[in-house]
């Protein structure tokens, strides 16, 4: 058959990597099933896509990348300048998100009329993020399924669909100043710092709440759901989330079939988009260091922390005597000025971890997964973005989970209290609300060298075990993957 002929599904993702690397991922696994893919995007991820989509291409896949245009300032607008707090970089990603409707909207009307010249045909369904609420909307507007595409864990939006759903929200407090999150699998007890640092002052029109509000409203429309999660690892909130959103299928961890191999084999760029050179060069540092030696400090795709946190930090790690590999960003309170990251490090910093072999910095982007999968790599001090829980669990490294914004908090609470394969970041101090040198030295050496870290990788890595099983023929996630391709397969017929 023409590759026109094949079913088609169409993907539209969120902003941000954490979202495109799932939705990338996705799309290659649906298209070895023999379906057309249209990865539909904005032109701020287009190279960082196309590159995929050639990868995927040259291996036979059928993905096709399409530009929906939308205006030069579309992020930008409403950006909010702040240089302290981490959860203000939040709302204009979201409202970039709303602001794409109108556009897709117009897309997709132009595109259904003109299938032949995409030599594509009708999409059976379309898979959205979870970001993205008004997809129902449209999708049910243009008679075709919307499937909701949570590339959260089921935790996190579990104590989301309950925190948000009272305002002012006055949760229970117990005497040691938890909170106690009603109405949700197990007692859920939130320290401060696992909180939401706006929830507890929110009112009805917290930004935050209205876009949970307005898009989980357009989610609940959804033909069916699908989590980037497997069931082993959070059943009793999958149930949870079914009960409130219909058919929930969880088919994670949804990374490249190399990740699942004990092979000390470099995982391909399917994740990556490093040059071949950063990878080589933290792959050959790792060759040289000890057996689990490294702690591998990075916050994810988006996230940064201040020029002071970034002192304390490299203070911290050179006093724990632990070697590390660090992905460096520009703080967030560089502002504009030109300069490299690395002039926020201490005087001195760089040169006397080069002499004595101490540590790599990456500036930019690493090879996360390369990274985990390292023999060397000992640890993981993350900012707990749900793609790194993932990775984690399935590479079997222990982590000190050190949130800054969003659900990173819940996460946190999910893997130091729940799955216990974290150990959590030490409390900031109040007068500055930095995390200090000394705790940092401290915690990291209880993950490298104490009984306390040893717990915590026999812990990972029985889940570890755990996930291969659930993505391996007849594990649950493989099944789940299996029933979701019947189940869009039987909507060629209707
Ligand atoms: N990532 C990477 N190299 C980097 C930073 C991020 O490969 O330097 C990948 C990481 O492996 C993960 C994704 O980007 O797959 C980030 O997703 P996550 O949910 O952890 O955090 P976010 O960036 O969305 O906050």
């Amino acid at each position: 058959t023409s590759s026109s002929m094949k079913p088609h599904v169409m993907m539209v993702s969120s902003l941000g990597h954490g979202h495109l690397l799932p939705f990338m991922q996705l799309s290659k696994k649906l298209a070895s099933r023999g379906f057309t893919i249209s990865f539909v995007t904005t032109f701020h991820h287009m190279p960082f896509l196309q590159n995929k989509v050639n990868a995927a291409q040259e291996d036979g896949l059928d993905i096709r990348l399409l530009e929906v245009k939308v205006p030069q300032d579309h992020l930008t607008l409403g950006k909010v300048n702040s240089n302290s707090v981490q959860w203000h970089h939040l709302p204009p990603i979201l409202a970039a998100n709303d602001r794409l409707q109108p556009h897709f909207e117009l897309f997709l009307d132009d595109f259904l009329q003109r299938t032949d010249d995409y030599n594509l045909t009708r999409p059976l369904c379309l898979i959205a993020d979870f970001l993205l609420g008004w997809a129902s909307a449209v999708a049910t507007k243009f008679g075709i399924p919307r499937v909701n595409f949570e590339c959260s864990g089921s935790f996190s939006e579990s104590v989301h669909e309950i925190v948000w759903k009272i305002l002012p929200r006055n949760l229970e407090r117990t005497t040691s100043g938890r909170y106690l999150v009603p109405d949700i699998p197990r007692e859920i007890r939130l320290k401060p710092s696992q909180m939401l640092p706006e929830l507890p002052e929110a009112t009805e029109t917290n930004g935050t709440h209205l876009f949970w509000k307005c898009h989980r409203a357009g989610n609940k429309q959804s033909w069916r759901t699908i989590t980037n999660t497997f069931y082993e690892l959070e059943g009793e909130f999958v149930d949870f989330f079914e009960k409130v959103y219909g058919p929930v299928r969880t088919i994670g961890p949804l990374l490249p079939p190399e990740a699942f191999q004990d092979s000390r084999k470099i995982i391909p760029a399917a994740v990556e988009m490093g040059s071949n050179t950063d990878e080589l060069r933290c792959l050959q540092w790792l060759d040289r260091q000890a057996p689990r030696s490294v702690i591998y400090v990075s916050f994810g795709s988006e996230n940064s922390v201040s020029s002071a946190q970034v002192m304390e930090l490299a203070m911290g790690l050179e006093r724990s005597r632990q070697k590390f590999l660090w992905v460096l960003r520009r703080p967030t309170d560089a502002g504009e000025a030109s300069g490299s990251a690395l002039d926020y490090l201490p005087n001195g910093f760089c040169d006397r971890v080069k002499e004595k072999d101490e540590g790599l910095i990456v500036l930019g982007w690493a090879p996360q997964l390369s990274i985990l999968a390292h023999p060397s790599t000992g640890g993981f001090l993350s900012h707990c973005g749900w793609n790194a829980v993932l990775e984690t669990t399935v590479m079997g490294v222990p982590m000190i989970a050190w949130p800054l914004y969003a659900e990173q908090h819940f996460n946190a609470k999910f893997v130091v209290d729940l799955v216990k394969i974290a150990v959590e970041a030490p409390q900031r101090a109040e007068e500055n609300w930095l995390v200090r040198s000394d705790d940092i030295e401290r915690v990291v050496r209880l993950l490298l060298e104490e009984e306390k870290g040893k717990e915590l990788k026999a812990r990972v890595d029985e889940l570890k075990k755990i996930a291969r099983v659930a993505v391996s023929e007849g594990g649950s996630s493989s099944n789940n993957f299996d029933l979701f391709v019947r189940e869009i397969l039987a909507l060629e017929e209707q």
